[in-house]
């Protein structure tokens, strides 16, 4: 494989000259602050946050062990998702690869920005096709989407086969490792130095507790992480977000302590869903959810519905026929979505 980074970048991208925002041109220390037209009252909110969230990425950088220049946050994952598109692909021109079923937002992103969006299915197991997604490429493709552990099924993807695709494909493999924390796969961000197209997706939304700030990480080589900073809203993180991520990971005791309780919430909750008559089968997963087939999925989840229990009904997406996707929760709501399935009763 010969990598390219600028003949894959859109060319507009590759020659836009980025908006240089005031706290981005001035950032020393000074007193007095009158480059940004922001009222000197209301502090500390009146001031425009630091566009390239430095001190969040100090204190990401050492708890995931990835340099600082080698991290782009965003407004939730999704930005970075968007940003994939925005940096790499041309409307109406270019297209991208991606395993299915999957994350729904790749593909929600690829229609707004009028990429081609291609799905090479998983096969019966949810194992990955790597011959196929290759196949699925041409000259083209500058995206491939490989979400791991992936939702909806729960399971994630060796790191040899991601390597053998990363050796052979010329573009940009995305591996979305969103539900990372809860895997026994190691982490392809360690992989960063050997594979200039690797971009690992992170975020703070799921292990790490917090989707109501909004914090979502790319982890990629320096010049990728650049281009993304480029094409992104200048101040794309507010203040807010990166004050609460400072104290949120001042604390990382507590993060592992919560994940070691969803993993062990996890593990009951599908002991308990295996003795239920309504359960067909539960996937094996890395993930914070099970994926679930059951006896009639359309009913089971309208009836859990009724008492207050929403569940993700997968049942008609692609391998995943008349399976309930069920986040693990904490011992009440497991028991609660338990009860829930037991007390239904298929209509005659
Ligand atoms: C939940 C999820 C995310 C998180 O998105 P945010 O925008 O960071 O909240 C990303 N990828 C996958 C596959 C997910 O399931």
């Amino acid at each position: 494989m010969t990598f390219n980074l600028s003949s894959l970048v859109r060319p507009n991208v590759l020659a836009l000259e980025p908006y240089s925002s005031a706290r981005s041109e001035f950032n020393g220390q000074a007193q007095v602050w009158l480059d940004a037209n922001e009222s000197p009252h209301n502090a500390p909110y009146n001031r425009y946050p630091d566009p390239l969230q430095k001190r969040v990425k100090e204190a990401l950088a050492a708890i995931k062990g990835v340099p600082c220049d080698c991290i782009f946050l965003g407004n939730g994952s999704d930005e970075a998702i968007d940003l994939m598109y925005r940096v790499f692909c041309r409307p109406g021109v270019d297209n991208v690869v991606s395993i299915s079923p999957s994350y729904g937002m790749y593909e929600v992103c690829a229609n707004i920005n009028d990429v081609e969006f291609r799905k090479v299915e998983l096969d019966d197991d949810f194992g990955l096709q790597t011959e196929a997604m290759l196949a699925a490429a041409d000259e083209s493709t500058k995206v491939m989407w490989l979400c791991s552990p992936n939702n909806p099924t729960g399971n994630a993807f060796g790191v040899e086969q991601i390597k053998w695709l990363l050796t052979r494909f010329s573009g940009i493999l995305v591996v979305d490792e969103a539900y990372g924390d809860f895997s026994s796969q190691p982490s392809m961000r360690h992989e960063l130095a050997n594979y200039p197209n690797l971009v690992v997706l992170n975020t703070f939304s799921k292990a790490w507790g917090s989707a109501g700030v909004r914090l979502g990480i790319a982890f990629a080589s320096p010049q990728i992480v650049g281009l993304m900073n480029k094409v992104k809203y200048p101040y794309n993180v507010n203040a807010l977000t990166q004050r609460y991520a400072l104290e949120r990971m001042g604390n990382i005791g507590e993060i592992e302590a919560q994940i070691a309780d969803i993993m062990s919430e996890r593990a009951y909750l599908i002991g308990q869903l295996e003795g239920l008559e309504q359960v067909i089968d539960t996937m094996p997963t890395d993930a914070n959810f099970v994926l679930t087939r059951v006896t009639d999925a359309d009913g089971i989840y309208a009836h859990l519905c009724r008492h207050g229990i929403v569940v993700r009904n997968r049942s008609r997406v692609a391998k995943c026929l008349g399976c309930l996707r069920i986040t693990v929760g904490t011992r009440e709501e497991n028991d609660a979505v338990v009860a829930g399935i037991r007390s239904f009763k298929q209509e005659t």
